[in-house]
Formats: structure tokens, sequence, C-alpha cells
């Protein structure tokens, strides 16, 4: 459903990094296995969070991308691991990790020889409950003037709720975000992990649908 809906690369997890540890912890190899299945059968690279240094040379086998998660963006030695590979890198900022915290972490990935890091805003801690997070959408401009990274936003864990995910995708972009990080499920009320702020796979086609037609006018504007 979202390789029809037009989105180009496939993410899901099989080392999850979860608040509780007796809550669900992937299913490892077993889901690698799966992800390289699917993105194989769908033509579609597949990125995948690393969660330990022990892992890399695994994942590395079966991913196109490493992702290094929000809790992980200081795990100096994950950075330093995955900048040895030729892997591009999704970066997320930390829940209290500063602008200038991020790009340390991005530079730990390039000063190994690695050029391929993606930044990605997820929202950072905040006081309010409504939310899951807080959605710095100034994220966005603001590492754009400090670095020539790709950046783009993950509206799924900055909000938690669905209904808030199209409008915070669409400020992404507008803010110019060279992509978005959208959690999608088809029985969400099924989903082992972060079925609550998952996207049913209609709801991601039509988001798709307004985000490219948004990224279209930011082009012609801007040519
Ligand atoms: C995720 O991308 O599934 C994830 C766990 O997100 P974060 O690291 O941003 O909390
Ligand atoms: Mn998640």
């Amino acid at each position: 459903a979202v390789a029809e809906a037009g989105a180009n690369v496939l993410r899901g997890g099989a080392f999850k990094p979860r608040t509780s540890p007796y809550a669900f912890q992937g299913l490892a190899e077993e889901g690698l296995k799966i992800l390289q299945d699917t993105g194989k059968r769908y033509n579609m690279p597949v990125v995948t969070e690393v969660l330990d240094p022990r892992h890399v040379e695994m994942i590395d086998r079966y991913a196109d991308m490493f992702q290094i998660g929000a809790r992980n963006m200081q795990n100096f030695v994950l950075l330093t691991e995955v900048g040895r590979t030729q892997k591009p890198v999704l970066l997320k900022r930390g829940m209290s990790a500063t602008i200038k915290d991020l790009l340390m972490s991005a530079e730990y990935i390039l000063s190994q020889g690695n050029p391929n890091v993606i930044l990605c805003e997820r929202g950072v801690k905040g006081f309010d409950t409504e939310t899951r997070n807080l959605f710095d959408v100034a994220a966005v401009p603001t590492l754009k003037t400090m670095s020539h990274l790709p950046v783009i936003v993950d509206p799924s864990h900055a909000t938690g709720r669905p209904d808030l995910i199209p409008s915070c995708a669409l400020a992404g972009v507008a803010a110019g975000a060279d992509g978005v990080h959208i959690e999608v499920h088809h029985a969400p009320a099924e989903a082992l992990s972060d079925g609550p702020q998952a996207l049913l796979p209609p709801q991601y086609a039509a988001l798709a649908k307004q985000l490219r037609r948004l990224s279209n006018l930011m082009q012609e504007n801007a040519s």
C-alpha cells in the first residue's frame, strides 16, 4: 500500500528500543529477513534501526540504510561504527538534544568517512501531554542554515496522534524538509509497537498526494 502511494523507502524495526523491557522487542534477524524480502518484492530500499554496535555487521547485510534512533543519538560508539560503513544513516534527534548536539552526532559519522547522513526532527520533550513530543518545526530551516545535510521530519513520533500527522507533515515540508518519515499500519489495534500513532493506508495515500502537491508548488516557486 505504501509503495502504491508513492513512498520511496520502506522502514521497519527488527530491534525495537522499547521503554519497558517487557514490551515487544522486535523479531531481530528474522525481522530483517522479512524487511529485506519485502523491499525487494516492491523495489524499495529499506531502512531499519540499529541499537547495538555488535549488530552493525548483521544489519549491513540486510538493510540499505541504518537508522539511529532518538535514544541512541549520543551513543558515540554506535555512531562511529555506522560511520565506518558505506550505507546512508538516518540520524534522529534525541528527545532532549539541541540542534548543535544533533549536528555534533552527525560529525561522529561523517568524520569516519561516511558522508551520507540524513537528519530527522522527531520532536523533543515538552511539558504538554496533549502530544507525545513537541514537534520543533523551526529545527528544519535552522538545520538548513547550519548544514548541507538533508533533513526530514517524523510527525508520527513527534505527535503520537494520527489526527495531527497530516498537518505536521505538511508543515515540515513547507519549512523545507526533504522528506517525511511516517508510520502506517493496516490494523493499528493489532500493531505490536506504536499502533495508536499509525495512519491507515488510505490516510497515508491521501497525505502523500497532498505532500507531493505542496512539494511541487514549492519547487515551482523556487524556480
Ligand atoms: C522509530 O523510529 O520507530 C523510533 C523508535 O523513533 P524515535 O527513535 O524517534 O523514538
Ligand atoms: Mn515507532
